[in-house]
Order: structure tokens, then sequence, then C-alpha cells
């Protein structure tokens, strides 16, 4: 009886230290080919047909797109780096209409290489901006980082000055910056139904990632790489979805 109490409180104590969702990495034992039997509330990264990321191929143009409307401020943010990430945390303030509907930017992160590939090929990395509605849909935009871009970016600069090299830092840093300043100047994309694509991999999210890429300098890719080396899901499945194109 007397064990049977100590295993439970064991149990109760490691349940509450995991918050109740299994770890996860992106390789190895914990890696992304087991999410989905790590917990139970992971299934649908195994099961789903609707999950993120995919090959970017095929698109078929919709002339009824309309570009994305960008309702987005300057302010201050706080850069975490939560042992899968660099998380950046924005004020309230900023938001998107997309499809006829408004979602808040909730913050923006980054992968190393990129997620979506086009046509096969990997760009150096990938910023995921992450927007929610008042009914709780999330839209994400994905911008893909190259080296080959000419012009330097400035949020990419002064994010990269502060940057905290150590998993579970955070630091709020006292610059002002416009998540705008993240976005190609050409905004054509391409969008289609996906996932998140970290765990628990729900679906329902609405893609739109943009076809021409910011650029990120070599040494700011270093930076990167020495923090995470790799921190990209394998490309899934199309299964029956399709892409479509603003042009
Ligand atoms: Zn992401």
């Amino acid at each position: 009886m007397r064990s049977r109490f100590i295993a439970l409180l064991l149990f109760a104590s490691t349940a509450a230290f995991a918050q109740s969702h299994a770890d996860w990495t992106y390789q190895g034992k914990t890696g992304a080919l087991v999410w989905g039997k790590l917990d139970p509330s992971y299934e649908v990264c195994a099961k789903g047909d609707l999950q993120s990321p995919i090959d970017i191929r095929n698109a078929r143009i919709n002339v009824e797109l309309k570009p994305i409307e960008f309702h987005y401020i300057t302010g201050g943010v706080t850069i975490e780096n939560d042992g899968h990430t660099i998380q950046v945390d924005v004020h309230k303030g900023s938001y998107i209409v997309a499809a006829g509907a408004r979602y808040d930017l909730v913050g923006f992160h980054f992968h190393h290489p990129s997620e979506h590939t086009v046509r096969g090929k990997y760009a150096d990395m990938e910023v995921h901006l992450v927007h929610r509605s008042a009914d709780g849909k999330l839209a994400v935009l994905g911008v893909l980082l190259s080296e080959e871009g000419q012009y330097p970016n400035a949020v990419l600069a002064t994010l990269w000055q502060n940057l905290p090299k150590q998993a579970g830092k955070s630091q709020t840093i006292d610059v002002m910056v416009n998540p705008g300043g993240l976005l190609p100047t050409d905004r054509a994309y391409w969008t289609y139904s996906g996932s998140l694509t970290t765990p628990p991999c729900t679906e329902g999210v609405s893609w739109f990632v943009y076809e021409n890429p910011v650029s990120i300098s070599r040494s700011q890719l270093n930076t990167f790489e020495a923090i995470y080396k790799m921190n990209t899901r394998p490309i899934q499945d199309l299964n029956k979805r399709k892409i479509e194109a603003t042009k």
C-alpha cells in the first residue's frame, strides 16, 4: 500500500514537472519520426494527413487570392531560447487580414534550415510568423531566409545582437522592432492547409509561404547554427491537398 502511495506521488511530481506533455527533440529517441508515439496528445503528428511542412511544387495559380493586409506595429520584444527555437514574443496590436479574416500576431520564431522546401530545395532558414484569430484559428506566414539576397535585413541584425545562446534563457530587448521588416518586398505567396510543425502538430493551420526570400548573412547563419544546428521537421506527405499561388 505504502509503495503504491509513493509511486503515485512520484508519478504526480514527474507529470507536474513535464507539464503533462512529453519532451521532444528533432533527432534521436524522441525525434520527429516518433513524435506521434511520445504523448497521446501528439497522435496527429503520426496520423494526420494535413501535416506541415511540405515540399512546394506544382502550385496552381488562383487569381482570386488577395494580398495579405498587414497592420503591424513597432514595439519592444522578448527573445527566448526555448530549447527548440529562438522564439520572439511581440506586444499585442499587430495583426493581418488574410482571406477576409483578422488574425493577431502572437510572435515569430526561426528554423535552420528552412522547413518548407521549394521543388526539393531547402533555403538556409525560415521564419514563422504565428497569428491567431479571435475564434482560435491559426494562420502562419513562412518567410524563407537566404544567403543569396543582396540587402542586409535590419530586423535580423537587431535580433541577432540579442540571441540568448543558452536554452531556457530569455531577454527583453529595449530596441523597437517592426516584424513587417521580416517580409520580402514582393508579396507573392503560396498557400495551403496544414499544421503546426512541432508537437502537438495541430491541423487546421492556414499556411502562407512567401515566394521570395529575405536575405541573411553568412555570419548570421553561423551564429544561429551554433545555437540550433538543425531544428526542422522532415517534409510531410501532401496527400490530396492543393497548393495555390498568387502568381
Ligand atoms: Zn515554426
